[in-house]
């Protein structure tokens, strides 16, 4: 029977942090279905089976709200750019008749595929993207969907993000182990029935990001020439538990990033030109969208610490663009500066022998392709010219 529980935060939480602690009570405990704040700051759970004890449930809930908010400082929001008033022709919810075109079907919770149409319009941005990384000289390059389980140590990751990662594993090679398996594997509801002793320890993750896999293949030398640009496409992993709902958020995903490497002027500078050249881009297709400041959704520990550093040295600004449907924005890529953070962790070096500075402009392939279809609906005809023009029904 599913119950409802609520609770009152002995810390406050300020409206800038309601999204992230609501996101973040999804990992709370497994018997919480879904997570909601209310306006008077109450926390809403609901539960699964109500199995969870209420003390332990609650003692967790208050220790995220007071690691996340307590002195939590408001971070001043830096808008770059704001076409949130351009007027766009649609104003629907493109969700249902995606699904019954066939244009989407959902495989499993967070796990899409997509049909014809969607996916020619993500080749439409993708050529625009190849464009834009020849104008810095980005070579292609192509990456593994694992990623290495030491390399991702050696960057912090587990500490920043263990909520959102996703392992890769196999059975152990042992013949016992592989001929029960062979014999009895079977997928229950609860997953499959197969006991956890019979997988292998953890050696590699399913990638969350693209730009790691070139700061991986630099580290521990010189950096070649002293600067580099590269561009790479992948699939991207981010276990987000009961915020899976919709296209908005998703298990597997595809990333298109332009990645700068080099003297920190470098990074910089080419990061700006990168967002210029996407501003008038996004204006000739006439999307509704803001540029601004934001933080990467660090786990409770690290997340005021974290964020309130990425605010202060203006780490991080996402293009969100506007869902009619809803009157909210989703970011649909970011441009982001990670200072010397590789160059220093994974020891890769300019001619001066000081670590590299890096930075990354990204794109979440199926989420402008979802903001693009909110704003202008599923009528190929009546879209924006050059996307018109450019994609081939
Ligand atoms: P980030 O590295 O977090 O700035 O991610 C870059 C882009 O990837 C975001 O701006 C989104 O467009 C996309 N993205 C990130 N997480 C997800 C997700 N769970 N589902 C779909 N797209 C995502
Ligand atoms: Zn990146």
């Amino acid at each position: 029977m599913a119950e409802i529980m609520r609770i009152t935060p002995a810390v406050t939480i300020p409206d800038h942090l309601l999204g992230q602690v609501q996101s973040k009570l999804a990992y709370v405990d497994e018997d919480i279905a879904a997570a909601s704040i209310s306006s008077d700051g109450t926390i809403e759970l609901q539960l699964r089976n109500g199995n969870a004890s209420s003390e332990s449930l609650e003692e967790k809930v208050q220790r995220v709200v007071a690691e996340m908010a307590k002195g939590a400082m408001q971070p001043k929001v830096e808008v770059l750019e704001d076409h949130l008033g351009r007027k766009v022709p649609f104003a629907s919810d493109p969700m249902s008749e995606l699904m019954s075109r066939g244009e989407l079907s959902l495989e499993q919770t967070g796990i899409y595929s997509f049909g014809p149409m969607v996916t020619r319009l993500i080749e439409v941005f993708e050529s625009y993207f190849l464009e834009l990384a020849t104008e810095f000289g980005a070579k292609p390059q192509r990456f593994p969907t694992l990623i290495s389980a030491e390399k991702l140590g050696r960057v912090n990751y587990f500490r920043a993000f263990p909520h959102s990662l996703t392992f890769a594993t196999h059975l152990r090679e042992d013949l016992d182990t592989i001929s029960d398996f062979a014999e009895h594997a079977a997928h229950e509801a609860a997953g499959l029935n197969t006991p956890p002793e019979s997988f292998a320890r953890i050696q590699a993750l399913l990638s969350p990001a693209v730009c790691y896999h070139l700061y991986f293949a630099l580290a521990d030398k010189p950096l070649p020439d002293g600067k580099l640009a590269a561009t790479a496409v992948g699939h991207c992993f981010r276990y987000e538990s009961n915020n899976l709902t919709t296209l908005e958020r998703m298990w597997d995903f595809t990333m298109r990033e332009i990645i700068f490497v080099g003297p920190m002027d470098y990074v910089l500078e080419n990061r700006e030109a990168a967002r210029k050249l996407v501003a008038e881009y996004l204006e000739k297709i006439g999307l509704a969208y803001k540029v601004e400041s934001a933080n990467d959704p660090f786990f409770v520990g690290e997340f005021r610490k974290q964020s309130a550093f990425q605010n202060a040295f203006q780490l991080k600004y996402e293009i969100r663009a506007q869902l009619p449907f809803k009157n909210e924005t989703l970011a649909v890529g970011s441009y982001n500066h990670h200072q010397d953070f590789f160059g220093r962790n994974l020891n890769i070096t300019l001619p001066d022998g000081k670590p590299a500075h890096t930075g990354c402009v990204a794109f979440g392939l199926e989420r402008l392709a979802y903001a693009f279809l909110c704003q202008f609906g599923l009528d190929s005809t009546k879209w924006p010219a050059p996307i018109r023009e450019a994609f081939v029904g």
